[in-house]
Formats: structure tokens, C-alpha cells, sequence
């Protein structure tokens, strides 16, 4: 059976397309993949989006090097550790989670027939739990999730009994690594990328706790299924190819994240007291224009 089509979901999503190309396309994979507001989403229709035609296209013309940035997430709730990247993973074939850790998964390997189809320089690095300044607010992680509930003085959420363990990076220290593995030659990977640095996830709350001197108290919230019990990075690998690791201590880059989101709220807080001034500026503008309909009439 030939594989004609790697898609992602905007190009199959485009009617247009599937009506041009709809008799030359043998086989599509329709893939793509999501978060929302930190929980993993999937739609039964959803994989993960591994590379469009166009690009595809565009790459092997070029020969353009591309990287696959694929996840920890492919390891599912691993039972080796550190998770070394020969491992294969424990994946859930149909938890809440699987769509997406099976779509990346997917991804992974359809890069790896591209590269053997189409000779494409093609790289592939997974990225561990990554944080810093400019954060979505809302994506629901743990670290902006916890940040946010400390400098509000609200209850933070543990979810479960808090003794599952991720490992942070900080966001400078994963670019500096897919820099490094965009420069190098003659190496695929896969590779991780994050930070071997273990911590359980109430002792990250009791550390964001002590770092922002906030008054919240911990709470404990449902563990969501299908949670890895751990999950820390093997970087040997990362180590002897790239010569990379990271050089953030957790302590500094919590602190740079905390400021950071302590300027947004900020900033929020001025645009809000903005509005109420408009706001009454609205009612006056309001009133007045009434009285001037009422004299008119
Ligand atoms: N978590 C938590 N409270 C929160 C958000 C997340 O206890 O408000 C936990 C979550 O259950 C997981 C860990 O923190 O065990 C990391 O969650 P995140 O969504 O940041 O990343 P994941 O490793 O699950 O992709």
C-alpha cells in the first residue's frame, strides 16, 4: 500500500483541497492535536498534525532541514526512569490522553518514513515540562496554574495526593537545545530536551508558596486519569551529541516566571481601573445624550 499523504488538519480541513486533490489522494492521515486550558483535548477525530503536503513538498524541493518537535507525552505513564529515548513508552489506547500521545507518537513516525521516502533532514526532539515568562494564563499547567492561584492569595490545586513528579525546564535552556540540534549535522535523534531535575508536585507548590510569600493554602482536586506518576528526562543523550544542558536552576527560573506573570496582573489591574473610569464616562455620556434627546423632543 502506498502512502501518497502526510496532511495536517488545515490543509484536509480546507474543502477546496480535498475536492483538487480528493482523486489523486490515496491515503491521508488527518492529524492534529490540542490542549485546553491544560487538560489534553481530543475530539475522536483528532491526532497530531505532523506536516502539511505544502511543506512537504516545499522540503523536499529545498531540502530543507525540519524538526518534529514531539513530547515526553509519548512515553505515556512510564514504568522506566528516567525515560531514556529507546524507551517505547506505556501509552493508553483510548484514556482521555491517548489522542494526543498517540497523535505525537504518530507524528514520530511518519517523520521517520519521510525521511526514509524522501531523504528529508529530518530531526526529532522530545520536550519535557517547559515554563517561563509569557506563559498562556489560562492553559491550566501546573506551574502558571500555581503561580497565578499564589500571587492572588487563592487556594492552590494539588491535584491528587501531589506526590506525582514531573521535571521543569526553563524556557531559555529548551531554545538553546533546539538551536543546538537545528546547527547539527548528521543527527536525527530523537533527543530529550528538559531538565533532569525531579520534584514532586506539592513540593512545587510549597516552593512557589515560599518564593511569592503568598497566604494560600493547599487543596487537593481530583488527579486527572491517565496522570504519569513520573516523569523525568534521560539527557546523556542530549549531553554527548549536543554537548547541552540545562543551566537555569529551578529557583531562579520560578522566580523570572512569578515576576513575570506579577507585571501581567499588574497591568490587568491598571487596564480594569481604565475601564471603570470609561465606564462611568459611558453612563455620564449616557445621561447627557438622553437629556439632550429629551430637550430635543
Ligand atoms: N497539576 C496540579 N494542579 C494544577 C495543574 C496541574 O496538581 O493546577 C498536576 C497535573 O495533574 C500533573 C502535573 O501537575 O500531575 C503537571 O501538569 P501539567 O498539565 O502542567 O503538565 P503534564 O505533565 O500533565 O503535561
Amino acid at each position: 500500500m502506498r502512502y501518497e499523504d502526510i496532511s495536517d488538519e488545515d490543509i484536509l480541513e480546507s474543502r477546496m483541497v480535498w475536492r483538487r486533490m480528493g482523486k489523486k489522494i490515496k491515503r491521508a492521515v488527518r492529524c492534529t492535536s490540542g490542549r485546553r486550558k491544560g487538560r489534553v483535548v481530543s475530539k475522536p477525530s483528532q491526532c497530531s498534525a505532523p506536516i502539511n503536503m505544502k511543506k512537504r513538498m516545499t522540503l523536499k524541493r529545498t531540502k530543507a532541514r525540519i524538526i518534529q518537535a514531539s513530547t515526553s507525552e509519548i512515553y505515556g505513564d512510564p514504568e522506566i526512569h528516567p525515560q531514556t529515548e529507546d524507551y517505547k513508552g506505556a501509552v493508553s489506547i483510548n484514556g482521555p490522553r491517548a489522542c494526543y500521545d498517540e497523535g505525537k507518537r504518530c507524528a514520530e513516525t511518519l517523520f521517520w518514513d519521510y525521511k526514509r521516502q524522501h531523504k528529508v533532514d529530518v530531526k526529532v526532539i522530545r520536550i519535557f515540562n517547559t515554563y517561563g515568562p509569557r506563559m498562556q494564563k489560562n492553559d491550566g499547567r501546573v506551574v502558571s496554574n500555581f503561580i497565578l492561584q499564589a500571587l492572588t492569595n487563592e487556594d492552590i490545586t494539588v491535584y491528587g495526593d501531589g506526590q506525582q513528579t514531573r521535571s521543569f525546564c526553563y524556557v531559555d535552556d529548551l531554545v538553546d537545545g533546539i538551536l543546538l540540534m537545528m546547527g547539527k549535522n548528521n543527527f536525527s535523534g530523537p533527543i530529550n530536551l528538559g531538565n533532569p531535575t525531579e520534584i514532586s508536585i506539592l513540593e512545587l507548590a510549597e516552593e512557589i508558596i515560599e518564593l511569592t510569600g503568598s497566604k494560600s493554602k493547599i487543596i487537593n482536586k481530583r488527579l486527572p486519569v491517565d496522570d504519569p506518576k513520573q516523569r523525568c528526562p534521560d539527557i546523556n543523550k542530549a549531553m554527548k551529541e549536543l554537548q547541552w544542558q540545562p543551566k537555569f536552576e529551578r529557583k531562579e527560573g520560578l522566580q523570572k516566571t512569578i515576576n513575570y506573570f506579577e507585571s501581567l496582573l499588574k497591568g490587568e489591574r491598571k487596564v480594569a481601573e481604565i475601564k471603570k473610569i470609561l465606564c462611568i464616562g459611558d453612563i455620564i455620556l449616557d445621561t447627557y445624550s438622553q437629556g439632550l434627546v429629551e430637550r430635543i423632543s
